[in-house]
């Protein structure tokens, strides 16, 4: 059986070797992830580029995911590079203080806003909460603090406030920046971290068609108010990432399970797709083998009905990239073989606005009623697809193309695969459908006397034009 969760690794300084670039894809990771909160331009070039060939030696289509840093709000640096806050200390926050002159009573902090953002009685978490200050007083240059919570605290740790609310708009200069290279490297994906609002998510779609991109937008949802207006951030996007990291620290850990189960269900019902992020496998970025709790929280993710789940560190610098794809893996095709389902009530009671959606839907709700094998979507946008693996089944969705950038694109649905298809006997019917069960035969994925499910348009070639669908059995096709 054929995963139908995807996976989505970060590359980073543990993938550099093309040992282990091989080693990842013959573990399965469908897409990768650049990190632009570290390394430069020319490297994340270079890495999707080097990471391409070797998938396409692999004869495998990997989607490329280029994660904008975002107003992550940090500190500067110390003199020695790390102090050991005392609980019950003071500790300010001083945005006048040169970038490298932190000491145990005082630290540098680029943000100048800072001082706006925060009054006294606010709780500040620093280094994904290990660090707790209450802010006591506020000046027009600092930030002074009790230390509720000490221990060690480094350079550049990131600092979040505890609710929400730290103003800096999602996009930076440097974002802006950085989606002229991810549409340069043809990002299939562009994710925009800490989205506040709608607009947000637009506004990096209009700057990455401008610079000539043609990746979809992920928002990640990891600020506290953007759940207030979740919604619109989803019909925004098309895409959203729930990025327990960040987003636990502003709403708290205990917050989060049922925000997670919360997005997914809510990000499926809108017709969008849904990334499961960080800590999924943390203890493998030292370690072969994941923890009971990790296996666990993977395989909930699944049942949740994520589209895919992410590695951060455990591959971009931890020692195990390749073993913690395979845990994944296996951990994914066990947790599916308990959700394979032939009922689904998704859109039961709603209108479709469109012809092709109503294919897609007809499609799906035939496919788990009359048991077919495989569905091949003969598509140009992928959107049928995407409609299609909204709805629950254990049924493969193959997405037949003739376009690379929608071959990459469905790397990220649930339970969708990417086939390169184009029909060399033109545009007669009976002919495309032939050649379009030959290529699943050839991959064997279907044989003789399975049932199969087509769905195509009328005027092949047109985007949105999916207007038929037709059931064959593999062996006794006729005409169209
Ligand atoms: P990051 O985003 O890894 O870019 O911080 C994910 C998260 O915050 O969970
Ligand atoms: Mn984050």
């Amino acid at each position: 059986m054929l995963r139908r969760t995807k996976i989505v690794a970060t590359l980073g300084p543990a993938t550099e070797d093309p040992k282990m670039m091989d080693k990842i894809l013959e573990a399965g990771v469908d897409v990768v992830r650049v990190n632009f909160s570290h390394g430069t331009a020319k490297e994340h070039i270079d890495r999707a580029d080097r990471l391409r060939n070797r998938a396409r030696a692999h004869g495998r289509q990997i989607g490329v995911l280029a994660d904008l840093q975002g107003p992550k709000i940090r500190i500067e640096k110390f003199k020695q590079g790390k102090v050991m806050l005392e609980d019950g200390a003071t500790f300010v926050l001083d945005t006048r203080l040169g970038s490298d002159e932190g000491t145990v009573e005082r630290v540098g902090v680029a943000y100048k806003q800072i001082q706006a953002d925060v009054k006294r009685g606010d709780t500040l978490l620093l280094d994904d909460g290990r660090i707790v200050l209450w802010v006591d007083e506020v000046t027009d240059s600092e930030v002074m603090c009790r230390v509720v919570l000490g221990g060690e605290l480094s350079d550049r740790k990131g600092i979040n406030k505890q609710g929400g609310g730290l103003s800096a708009p999602a996009l930076t200069d440097k974002d802006r920046e950085d989606i002229k290279t991810a549409a340069e490297m043809q990002a299939d994906y562009v994710a925009v971290s800490f989205v506040r609002t709608a607009a947000d998510v637009n506004e990096a779609r209009e700057l990455l068609r401008a610079a000539g991109g043609h990746g979809g937008i992920v928002a990640k949802i990891e600020r506290a108010e953007s759940l207030d207006v979740v919604e619109e951030i989803i019909e925004a996007s098309d895409v959203i990432m729930i990025a327990r990291g960040d987003l636990g620290v502003e709403i708290g850990d205990a917050s989060l399970p049922p925000v997670q189960k919360r997005l997914i269900q809510l990000g499926r019902s809108m017709n969008k797709v849904v990334i499961t992020a960080t800590q999924m496998m943390e203890s493998m970025i030292t370690s072969h083998i994941p923890t009971r709790a990790e296996v666990f929280d993977v395989a909930n993710a699944v049942l949740d009905g994520t589209d895919a789940v992410m590695l951060s560190a455990e591959t971009a610098s931890g020692k195990y990239p390749d073993k913690a794809i395979a845990a994944m893996d296996r951990i994914c095709r066990e947790a599916e073989k308990q959700r394979i389902t032939t009922h689904s009530d998704h859109r039961i009671n709603t209108e479709f606005g469109r012809i092709d959606e109503a294919i897609a839907m007809a499609t799906m709700y035939t496919a788990n009623h009359l048991g077919v094998k495989a569905i091949a979507a003969l598509t140009e946008s992928g959107s049928t697809a995407l409609w299609m693996s909204r709805i629950s089944s254990g049924i493969p969705i193959y997405a037949l193309t003739s376009h690379v950038e929608t071959r990459r694109k469905v790397t990220l649905y649930r339970g969708v695969y990417p086939v390169s298809f184009e029909p060399t006997t033109g545009k007669d019917h009976g002919e495309v459908n032939r050649e379009a069960v030959d290529e699943l035969l050839r991959r064997g994925t279907v044989r003789d006397g399975d049932l199969v499910i087509l769905t195509k348009g009328d005027m092949m070639g047109t985007m949105g034009g999916t207007n038929a669908m037709k059931i064959v059995r593999v062996g006794e096709m006729a005409g169209d």
